[in-house]
């Protein structure tokens, strides 16, 4: 800019947009090229208010000075749960196909509402969806949309669940039938979103207890054989692979009760559902074909970035049904006249939608589902191996053969503050990410794993401090 072409005001926020892309796409490419993303470190509040404090200004701060606010102060604060030796709760580790092409569906301003605005995007993203579907053989019909994760997703599926069980009760008892109390089974296993949903949807939970954690169909049966108005009962969710400790509940056996007894079949697969690509495991999966309506999170095993969840109905004009926002200025988005549509939107609780399920596509049409499925099956080794590991350790104690890829585990003699001072231990040497989680009331140690550079050396680093 001469000094005779000021900068209208309204373009005031552009004046930097040159040096910024240099300077943003480098610090990117550094992050992309390292071998190894480092953990760093829990941050301190007080600092981090110092780092932040009077930064927005009027006149704004040179870009510069604030992205090495960012890259030296800020991001050394913020654990990377894309290291290799992250392994508490549930890490991640997106391919770098995904993470670049989730910037170009930043840069782009996708907007993946309709078929209107986007449709080759929304094209895309159903073909990854259609990948998932049928792997778990689910009928041609079935679909959906990604939304923001798991819990959404629940969310947004139990909604269907219950309306459409309430719109057929409403249809056979009439309107007393609106102000009915329903329920949906759950097992005590059960994610703690389904919790969460059920309280916002103002359904009751009727939780069913199992003695060995795997929630079963013979268990869904006698319970509500035994209970005095199995009809408020409208839906049951199974997990398929939970997150403490990698279960799949029994899909078959559940989904057939569910068949029976016209109820919602809903699978939680948000962690676990990848384990579909995983030939050695595939058949725990057996069932899930019954699925009513299904999640899995690519955000976590399906190596995509943060955030995606791909939520997927067997009949997804049901959820249309529930989800459709009507509001006169999206008519538009809707037509009548028999041309095809398909808006991600009317099949969550959601309206704008980033088209967050293009990286996973991108990175499935780029490296190949053959890539995926030896990426999933690693960490399943990686959790049989370090199982073997912790049996042959006389100091340590497997607690359950491992499912999919958590493996449980108790050091003989530890209380709870022995394993947080050991996590706080190998944090602070950068070896690990470790934290404890509670199995049958004691607490105990947990490994999980999804990272396709994780290795059993890295695993052995961490069981030796055990000693
Ligand atoms: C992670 C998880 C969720 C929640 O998913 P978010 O993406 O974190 O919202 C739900 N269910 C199970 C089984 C999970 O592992």
């Amino acid at each position: 800019m001469t000094p005779d072409s000021p900068v209208p005001p309204q373009q005031r926020m552009h004046v930097n947009d040159e040096r910024l892309v240099s300077l943003i796409l480098d610090y990117v490419r550094e992050r992309l090229s390292l071998a190894e993303t480092p953990l760093d470190h829990p941050g301190e509040k007080a600092a981090i208010d110092g780092l932040l404090d009077g930064l927005i200004t009027a006149g704004g701060t040179d870009p510069a000075v604030v992205m090495d606010l960012y890259e030296h102060h800020l991001s050394q604060t913020v654990l990377s749960a894309d290291s290799p030796r992250f392994f508490a709760f549930i890490p991640a580790a997106p391919t770098k196909a995904a993470l670049l092409f989730d910037m170009v569906v930043s840069a782009a301003s996708l907007q993946g509402i309709s078929w209107l605005e986007a449709a080759g995007a929304v094209a895309a993203e159903n073909q990854a969806l259609r990948w998932i579907s049928d792997a778990a053989g689910l009928p041609e019909s079935a679909g959906g949309a990604f939304v923001s994760g798991g819990s959404a997703g629940n969310l947004s599926a139990l909604v269907v669940a219950r309306d459409t069980a309430r719109r057929r009760l409403v249809e056979r008892d009439g309107d007393q039938a609106r102000y009915r109390r329903l329920r949906i089974a759950v097992s005590d296993q059960a994610h703690s979103s389904i919790k969460n949903t059920l309280s916002i949807l103002d359904v009751d939970p009727f939780v069913i207890r199992m003695a060995d954690h795997r929630f079963t169909g013979d268990a869904l049966r006698a319970a509500l054989d035994a209970d005095t108005d199995p009809e408020s009962i409208v839906g049951v969710v199974a997990t398929s692979g939970t997150t403490n400790a990698g279960i799949v509940d029994d899909l078959r056996g559940i989904g057939t009760v569910a068949r029976e007894r016209g109820l919602w079949f809903h699978v939680d697969g948000a962690y676990g559902g990848a384990g579909l690509f995983a030939p050695s495991v595939r058949d725990r999966y057996d069932g899930i074909e019954l699925a009513d309506s299904f999640i899995v999170d690519p955000h976590k095993w399906l190596f995509a970035p943060f955030d995606c969840a791909a939520l997927i109905y067997r009949e997804p004009w049901l959820a249309k049904r529930v989800h459709t926002q009507d509001a006169s200025y999206l008519d538009a988005i809707h037509h009548d006249d028999g041309s095809y549509e398909w808006n991600p939107t009317d099949y969550a609780y959601h309206l704008t939608r980033r088209a967050r399920g293009l990286p996973l596509w991108f990175s499935l049409v780029v490296n190949g589902t053959q890539a995926y499925t030896d990426a999933i099956e690693h960490s399943i080794t990686l959790a049989r191996e370090t199982a073997a590991e912790i049996d042959a350790a006389e100091h340590l104690e497997l607690l359950r053969e491992p499912g999919l890829s958590v493996v449980l585990f108790r050091r003989t003699g530890w209380t709870a503050a022995d394993y947080d001072a050991w996590g706080d231990r190998l944090l602070g040497a950068q070896v690990a990410f470790i934290t404890s989680t509670t199995w049958e009331g004691e607490t105990v140690g947990r490994f999980a794993f999804l990272h396709p550079g994780t290795t059993m050396d890295m695993v052995r680093e961490v069981l030796a401090t055990t000693a």
